[in-house]
């Protein structure tokens, strides 16, 4: 709710350039219980800030979080102590996550041990029946992170982060630097998992095609903004805002004569320390009309549940 985040920039004494950047600015979404949210957009729009405020790691500047209607940011004790079990990230490098010292088992348990939950044997139990859930033997239990390919790293980390029973998985980057076979085969996991465990994602890509294949809701952030907020379908079929157009022009598809990534002008990303006057888009815009270089377009629903941050609408 009305989340923003800003971060103070150490500049070089008497630079005019400003000291504080706006990483995310005033975002508004909501996630159904059950489902997934897809959030998309380029490196250093601001999506990793707003997953760590959302996944509980990082204040936000103003606004808050809310899990089940109860605040996150602002919580009394109860929900402050139950927040590390609830709400689990998965991050895109499971090699940074697991210590290659331990056996993946023993990281595993870690949190476990932690709560001493049962007796240690129940606690070994617990993870061997998890490494079988996601698709790995109860024998690795003994193994080390070194002894994995990628996709089975993220799959001992996707073990890691079901642990403790959370409500609520936070992916940056889950799959990204996975091959497109093992990318498949761990978003087919994770969409089983949902269904098992009844979780609740929120799974960030650049790649939307990615965000596509996996997402309910689709949000589309550009600048530190949410531009766009549509149903998968609505957002593929009748995509509003002209950078969700341009990104979806990106997503190649498999169809002679159709254009593909290299045919796309797309221009670089303006740095979020110096953002354009306006529509944050308006210096790449195809459509950019003399109000977008003045005054910043409200977020407008234009259709139930199709929300857009754009003059042409409205
Ligand atoms: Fe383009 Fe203007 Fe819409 Fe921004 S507000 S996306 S510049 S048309
Ligand atoms: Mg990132």
């Amino acid at each position: 709710k009305n989340v923003t985040r800003r971060f103070s920039v150490n500049q070089p004494l008497f630079s005019a350039a400003p000291r504080e950047l706006t990483a995310v600015h005033d975002v508004n979404l909501s996630i159904e219980k059950g489902t997934t949210l897809g959030l998309v957009g380029e490196s250093g729009c601001g999506k990793s800030t707003l997953a760590k405020i959302v996944a509980h790691l990082l204040p936000p500047t103003s606004g808050d979080v809310l899990l089940e209607g109860k605040s996150i940011w602002h919580a009394d004790s109860a929900m402050k102590r139950s927040l590390p079990r609830r709400i689990q990230m998965i991050f895109q490098d499971p090699v940074s996550s697991l210590n290659p010292r331990k056996s993946i088992g023993k990281s595993i348990q870690e949190a476990l041990d932690v709560h001493r939950v049962g007796s240690s044997a129940d606690r070994k139990k617990v993870v061997t029946d998890l490494l079988e859930r996601v698709g790995m033997r109860a024998e690795h239990y003994v193994r080390y992170p070194h002894e994995f390919s990628g996709g089975q790293r993220q799959r001992i980390a996707i073990a890691r982060s079901l642990v403790l029973n959370p409500d609520f998985i936070v992916c940056d980057e889950a799959v990204s630097a996975l091959d497109v076979s093992v990318q498949a085969q761990v978003l087919n996991l994770l969409a089983e998992l949902q269904k098992d465990f009844g979780l609740t994602y929120m799974f960030i890509s650049h790649d939307l095609a990615v965000v596509g294949h996996v997402s309910d809701i689709i949000a589309v952030m550009y600048l530190g903004r949410l531009v766009e907020l549509a149903s998968a379908q609505t957002l593929f079929d009748n995509a509003l805002h002209p950078y969700t157009q341009m990104l979806l022009a990106a997503v190649p598809v498999p169809v002679p004569g159709r254009r593909s990534a290299s045919d796309v002008q797309t221009g670089d990303l303006p740095s979020p320390l110096t953002p354009p006057k306006g529509c944050p888009f308006n210096p790449r815009c195809t459509r950019a009309m003399p109000v977008c270089r003045e005054e910043t377009p409200n977020w407008l629903e234009v259709d139930k549940n199709h929300h857009v941050l754009c003059h042409l609408y409205g």
